[in-house]
């Protein structure tokens, strides 16, 4: 099936059942009006020239208009980028033009933001009104800028067509989207999403109706969603924890998609849950210890709670106790997975062991396969031991973006994707990630992973924050560093730190370099880029 196909059955199941709810904006929609208006969304796209194959950025937090350019563009064949809405010129210019997208779907302003703006710094011909003119500039595949319009945004923008315009031009019984839907295959790309640059710079997934389709309903299954479901969606959209574990696990399983606000924000979470009666929340580990740490926290009733996903990073046992006594979370479930795998691979269940969802990210899903690779042979290593997590099935994407060299080296001829994750399985099939294969540290022949030290050094009551790294030594080939902000008021020195570890750990794993910093280089989305400390080490250390 693809995905404009399982929609259409869904409509054709629950027609008035509600589908969307956009708190902040004030909409709602039925199944029903949410398939007319993407119809006529899907039309509008067409009447801009736009062919099947064709990428269409979307830049903009989360919004209805996301998820009905997730439809649209899927009904017609249209390859939605998701680009995300902290990034800035540079990085704009370089997902725009990487994968030639030829429109683009933005906001007009957010917060200090303005992204009309930043585009036309991009494109000062558009100052202009010429956006033919584009062909010459930073921007030559770019043939149509759209920006979402909110009440109040009154003067037209020369040269730029409103979001509310475009719709108006569409018709949602326009013949050509049926025909090209007849066309459409499973395993056509409909969707392109940027990694988030932890380990070097964004690569673009190609992934297909297949790819995220499945990955969406096995989601779903695993919190047993079903059309009494209505799951709050404060985690972006732009990234595969909003577009596929929200609202493609609603989607398929007729279910209501909840957004409480365009960006994350503790308060309008609770506030929705509440007057929404929500029976699911996603998030990452640090929203739900803003939630629960939000000094109004207690004046909600979040009693409707039931289940929801956390993932994208692991989650402290105390954080997880909290989730499902004080929030009645106590069907969450927790996912990993990554942009290149649709993303989820590994997931509990409603009903896995509390202490399995805190000490694992769950079991391999349904249909997909997953090995324990030893890095340097490939041979599968037996339970319990450490080694690269390869995953195969509907879920590998189809590649990376006009990128068949990195494609060969992330996905083998066996069809494994290799995930440079480094983990363990065991006996039961519970998966645990142990770190990442470039982050382990080899020191004269022994095997460090810095997640251990981590884990370690935190337990000072000092440390708030804590990074371990490998860097270059000419006795042992790699040396242990460590990178430690110390929590504010508190003293540290080097020799306390090591004094704590003597007798501790073993003699090797001790950090060789201490330094303290006040924060850590980060992505746009607050991943911590430890090759950044790598590189500022070998500089200082020459
Ligand atoms: P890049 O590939 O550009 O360096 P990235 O790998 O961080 O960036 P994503 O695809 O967004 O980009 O993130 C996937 C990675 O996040 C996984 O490979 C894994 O390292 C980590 N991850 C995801 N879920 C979890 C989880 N539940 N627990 C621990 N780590 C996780
Ligand atoms: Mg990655």
């Amino acid at each position: 099936q693809t995905i404009g196909e399982c929609f259409d059955a869904m409509v054709a199941r629950q027609p008035e059942h509600e589908a969307l709810v956009s708190v902040h904006q004030g909409l709602r929609y039925s199944y029903r009006q949410l398939q007319q208006a993407a119809r006529q969304l899907a039309s509008a796209l067409l009447g801009l020239g736009l062919q099947p194959g064709d990428r269409i950025g979307i830049w903009s937090h989360n919004n209805a208009e996301w998820v009905l350019m997730q439809l649209a563009t899927a009904q017609v064949g249209l390859v939605l980028v998701n680009i995300n809405p902290a990034y800035r010129t540079a990085e704009v210019e370089y997902a725009l033009n990487k994968v030639g997208c030829r429109a683009l779907v933005t906001m007009r302003q957010f917060k200090s933001s303005d992204y009309l703006a930043m585009l036309q710094q991009l494109a000062p011909e558009w100052a202009h009104g010429q956006p033919g003119a584009l062909e010459s500039g930073t921007l030559p595949h770019l043939r149509s800028v759209v920006w979402i319009d909110q009440p109040g945004q009154g003067e037209e923008v020369p040269g730029l067509l409103r979001f509310s315009e475009l719709m108006a031009r569409g018709r949602s019984d326009d013949p050509r989207i049926d025909r090209i839907a007849a066309t459409l295959k499973p395993i056509d790309p409909i969707n392109i999403q940027f990694t988030s640059g932890t380990t070097g710079f964004p690569k673009g997934a190609t992934l297909t109706h297949r790819n995220i389709l499945n990955n969406g309903y096995f989601i779903g299954e695993a919190m047993r969603l079903s059309p009494v479901d209505r799951l709050c969606i404060p985690v972006p959209l732009y990234h595969c924890f909003g577009m596929v574990l929200g609202n493609l696990a609603c989607l398929t399983h007729g279910s209501t998609i909840v957004y409480p606000n365009d960006a994350f924000d503790p308060l309008a979470v609770l506030q929705t849950v509440q007057d929404e009666r929500c029976t699911g929340l996603h998030g990452v580990p640090t929203m739900f210890i803003a939630e629960l740490d939000h000094p109004r926290f207690a004046e909600f009733d979040l009693s409707s709670l039931r289940t929801g996903i956390m993932a994208g990073s692991p989650c402290p046992i105390e954080v997880m106790k909290r989730v499902v006594s004080d929030m009645h979370l106590d069907q969450i479930t927790i996912a990993y997975g990554m942009t290149e795998t649709s993303p989820v691979s590994c997931q509990s269940r409603t009903d896995t062991p509390l202490d399995k969802r805190v000490s694992t990210v769950g079991q391999v899903q349904p249909h997909l396969e997953v090995r324990i690779a030893d890095p340097e042979t490939g041979a599968t290593l037996a339970r319990g031991q450490a080694g690269e997590l390869c995953t195969r099935g509907y879920s590998v994407m189809q590649g990376y973006w006009g990128d068949e060299a990195r494609t060969r080296e992330a996905i083998d001829p066996e069809g494994w994707m290799h995930t440079g994750d480094l983990a363990t399985m065991d006996e039961e099939g519970y998966v645990n990630i142990v770190g990442r294969i470039k982050d382990m540290v080899i020191r004269g022949g022994e095997n460090i992973y810095p997640r251990e030290i981590e884990e370690f050094l935190y337990r000072l009551p000092q440390v708030q924050d804590v990074q371990v790294v490998g860097v270059p030594d000419q006795r042992f080939g790699e040396e242990l560093c460590a990178w430690i902000v110390v929590k504010p008021g508190q003293a540290l020195s080097e020799d306390e730190v090591r004094d704590y570890c003597r007798g501790r750990i073993a003699h090797y794993k001790i950090p060789r370099h201490i330094r303290f910093v006040e924060g850590f280089p980060m992505t746009v989305t607050g991943k911590i880029q430890k090759f950044r400390i790598r590189e500022a080490m070998k500089e200082q250390l020459g």
